[in-house]
């Protein structure tokens, strides 16, 4: 069944707005005590007296109950605002209402529509966030997930001269992000260990655990030594996003995790000098080693590289491509894999205001790197298609530089920020994008 079929044959005989995503998928983040049903409607806040007496209801909060009841009405949640304008596009528009519905089984689906919508239901895949400690300070992250990014607003003040949409990111230290000190306990963070031993480490199908860099989170030691000495108890498949930045321990997660079966998503865009630019923290080797390290172990499912495509990786994605090439090579097709994310915020660090010269330049380059592996057995079809997005995306005529854009602003910020960062942490824009300087001085 393919996806629109899907949308026609399973979900609209529901109703015209079911989406699974309501029942059995969240984000929390414990530390700021929010959650949302996928990453388009906004995050609402849960209540923490609560959930000290219902830990499921970390999930299901009066909101997501009255946007279910609106789903199973035929209504439109108006937080689900993503979905809807792509559905309004045409009659066979897919939106990701299918995509966050097909993952579960057709039955499940059934069970979801006949639960009253008052009812609390336990959860089948979940993202998780413990708090926001986190050892970098990424150029298109902000205080609100890293504690390194608090210490620069807190010691340098707020970025300023920012004009464009996502300015008030980078001007305070979004202390609501973070509601407990270390040390403190939070009321959040205990209703998820009380609910994971009560059900969801037997409802969950997927975990996964995000940051901040949640390995420098004793709560994700606490849920990793779980799985290590509740073997076989929990058929959960457990994810975890981690940096591998120098500071991470790569002994203690090889020794924690030789009988557990984990995927490991690590984020990276570029290589060597603007790889650490751009992922301020990062020290280029040191990735590398710790890539190999879990590699070479052979004890992960697989190792997941996103790649959070921005203006500045554009000029070494090809060279971190081909290093993840080369591993897969290696180490087989299956051990490695890249996912090439278009940044869309914050929008003056996206690709799209670079000048259309050097998009072209760096389009070329990605074509010609796609033509030499397209017929490789160890690419995955997702890869080309994300490398071919990418490519038909940097393309001046697809996608010119109007498109939602209020380039003037865009400019100013790309210029304003990167001043200020680079005086912050000690960078120098023009020595590590030299093809970028002559642009970027006439700002
Ligand atoms: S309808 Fe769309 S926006 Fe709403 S939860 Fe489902 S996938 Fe997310």
């Amino acid at each position: 069944m393919n996806d629109l079929e899907f949308r026609q044959q399973v979900l609209d005989p529901l109703s015209a707005s079911f989406c699974a995503a309501k029942w059995y998928n969240a984000t929390i983040w414990l530390g700021s005590g929010q959650t949302t049903s996928c990453h388009h409607p906004p995050a609402h806040l849960v209540d923490k007296d609560k959930v000290t007496t219902n830990p499921r209801l970390l999930h299901n909060t009066d909101q997501k109950k009255e946007d279910r009841r609106k789903m199973l009405a035929g209504e439109r949640p108006a937080g689900c605002e993503y979905c809807w304008k792509i559905e309004d596009m045409g009659r066979d528009a897919v939106s990701d209402r299918v995509y966050k519905s097909k993952i579960y089984p057709i039955e499940a689906l059934h069970e979801a529509y006949r639960t009253p919508a008052t009812e609390d239901v336990d959860l089948r895949t979940l993202e998780i966030a413990f708090d926001r400690t986190c050892q970098f300070a990424c150029s298109y992250c902000n205080p609100a997930f890293s504690s390194t990014w608090v210490k620069d607003i807190k010691r340098n003040g707020p970025y300023v001269n920012l004009v464009s949409d996502g300015r008030n990111h980078f001007t305070h230290a979004h202390e609501s992000s973070q509601l407990y000190r270390h040390g403190e306990t939070n009321p959040y963070v205990e209703a998820f260990f009380a609910w994971w031993e009560s059900d969801l480490h037997r409802t969950l199908q997927e975990l996964r655990i995000t940051g901040g860099e949640p390995l420098m989170s004793a709560d994700t030691w606490k849920l990793i030594d779980w799985f290590k000495t509740n073997k076989g108890k929990s058929s959960t498949r457990l994810a975890i996003n981690s940096n591998l930045g120098t500071d991470v321990d790569i002994d203690r997660l090889l020794a924690s995790t030789q009988d557990i079966e984990i995927d490991l998503y690590t984020s990276n865009e570029a290589v060597g000098t603007p790889a650490e630019y751009i992922r301020d923290g990062l020290v280029w080797a040191d990735w590398v080693d710790n890539v190999e390290r879990l590699l070479s172990s052979r004890q992960f499912r697989g190792i997941h590289v996103m790649a959070t495509i921005n203006a500045l990786c554009l000029g070494t994605l090809d060279q971190l491509l081909e290093c993840i090439m080369n591993w897969k090579l290696r180490y087989g097709k299956d051990a490695i894999s890249f996912t090439l994310n278009i940044l869309r915020f914050p929008s003056f660090q996206s690709s799209l205001i670079l000048p259309d010269a050097q998009r072209t330049v760096y389009r070329q380059r990605l074509e010609t790197w796609l033509a030499h592996w397209v017929d490789s057995d160890v690419i995955h079809e997702h890869e080309i298609n994300h490398t071919q997005r990418l490519i038909d995306y940097l393309d001046v005529v697809k996608t010119p530089h109007s498109e939602a854009f209020d380039r003037p602003k865009l400019l100013n910020d790309f210029q304003q920020f990167h001043t200020q960062y680079d005086q912050r942490r000690g960078k120098n824009f023009c020595e590590t994008f030299p093809e970028l300087e002559e642009w970027y001085n006439s700002l």
